[in-house]
């Protein structure tokens, strides 16, 4: 089969096409062959050695496809289902494993490339608005990065709950996007002062909570924008990691909550991981829920694909085609 491997890490030229066997399931695993791989930016990390993996490795925890083969002990699920998974064990492939406990099935008439674009983002998008910080209807959330993968899926979660919804984007295209997804205002943070402008949509009160994915450039000006006792869901650091941080300032900013919160802590029951998976993919299938998918590339093109999310080209989702 046809996968991306990487020996080294680094740019975007250490995502290399390979000729590999099909990997067999073993017990509680499923065979999936991939028709969409979901390109998320954790694999930026891996890429770069700023999160640690074995190597080599194939990248990529996201896809939708069909099941190929059931491993031993495997039941629930049989040849030709359509299903889908963040948890694949290398999805940057022509076919991948996953372990039965972490994968769902598709629901009918939702195409791989939709479910493919609507899992990993969706379910973050959904963990940090029903259990990170539970919207209620009038709460005002600031999401950083609002035209990309989970800024767009966040905002409509957030805006279906009620919530008012106010957004950062780096160009004016982005902008119309973000407010086509239910922002009510957005802020163009390279070119305005971000803290000013909540302060300004807010009279000065600041919001409930802020969604911050971007990490080093946004993270101080953040805690500043939440209201006395708000909440700081940092759940990635696209322009690099936060400094060093001495927690003596939440008290002098309001008695802030900040959390560093990941999905795979949000998907780690069954329970919760169809929850989370069958509302999103519902939601999607009944046109609920708008998935952006137009960023497509051949499973050889994935180090362009990268390289073009890396520098804030896209917005939505990106999809690798095996
Ligand atoms: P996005 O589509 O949001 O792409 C990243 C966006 O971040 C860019 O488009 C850009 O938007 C913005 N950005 C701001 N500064 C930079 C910079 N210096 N370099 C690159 N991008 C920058 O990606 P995803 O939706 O895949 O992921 C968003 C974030 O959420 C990532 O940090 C990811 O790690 C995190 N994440 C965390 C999860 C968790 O559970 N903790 C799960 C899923 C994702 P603009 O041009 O508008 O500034």
């Amino acid at each position: 089969m046809n996968a991306i491997q990487i020996h080294e890490t680094g740019g975007p030229e250490v995502l290399q096409l390979t000729e590999l066997p099909i990997p067999v399931p073993g017990p509680g695993q499923v065979l999936i062959r991939i028709e969409a791989v979901g390109v998320n930016f954790i694999e930026i990390y891996f890429r770069t050695g700023q999160y640690k993996a074995a190597l080599p490795m194939i990248p990529g925890s996201e896809a939708a496809g069909t099941v190929e083969e059931l491993g031993p002990g495997v039941t629930g699920f049989a040849a030709g289902d359509a299903v889908a998974s963040t948890s694949v064990l290398g999805s940057y492939a022509e076919y991948a494993l996953v372990n039965a406990a972490q994968l769902v099935k598709v629901p009918d008439g939702l195409a791989p490339e939709q479910a493919a674009a609507a899992m990993l983002q969706g379910m973050t998008a959904h963990y940090l608005a029903y259990s990170t910080c539970p919207l209620k209807g009038g709460d005002t959330a600031l999401v950083h990065a609002g035209a990309g993968g989970v800024g767009l899926l966040l905002t409509q979660i957030a805006t279906r709950i009620g919530a008012r919804v106010i957004t950062t984007v780096s160009s004016p295209a982005k902008a119309e996007l973000s407010r086509e997804a239910g922002a009510s205002d957005v802020i163009l943070y390279t070119e305005q002062d971000f803290e000013a402008e909540v302060k300004c949509f807010t009279d000065g009160k600041g919001v409930d909570v802020v969604y911050d994915s971007v990490g080093k450039t946004t993270f101080e000006k953040s805690l500043n924008c939440l209201r006395p006792r708000g909440l700081l869901a940092l759940f990635g650091a696209s322009s690099g990691p936060v400094p060093l941080f001495d927690l003596i300032q939440l008290s002098g900013k309001g008695s802030l909550y900040i959390t560093r919160p990941t999905l795979w802590h949000y998907i780690a029951t069954r329970a919760e991981l169809e929850w989370r998976a069958g509302d999103v993919l519902g939601w999607a299938a009944k046109g609920e829920l708008k998935l952006r998918t137009e960023h497509l590339y051949p499973l050889a093109q994935a180090a362009q694909a990268q390289a073009d999310l890396g520098a804030r080209k896209t917005t939505g989702k990106i999809l690798l085609e095996p």
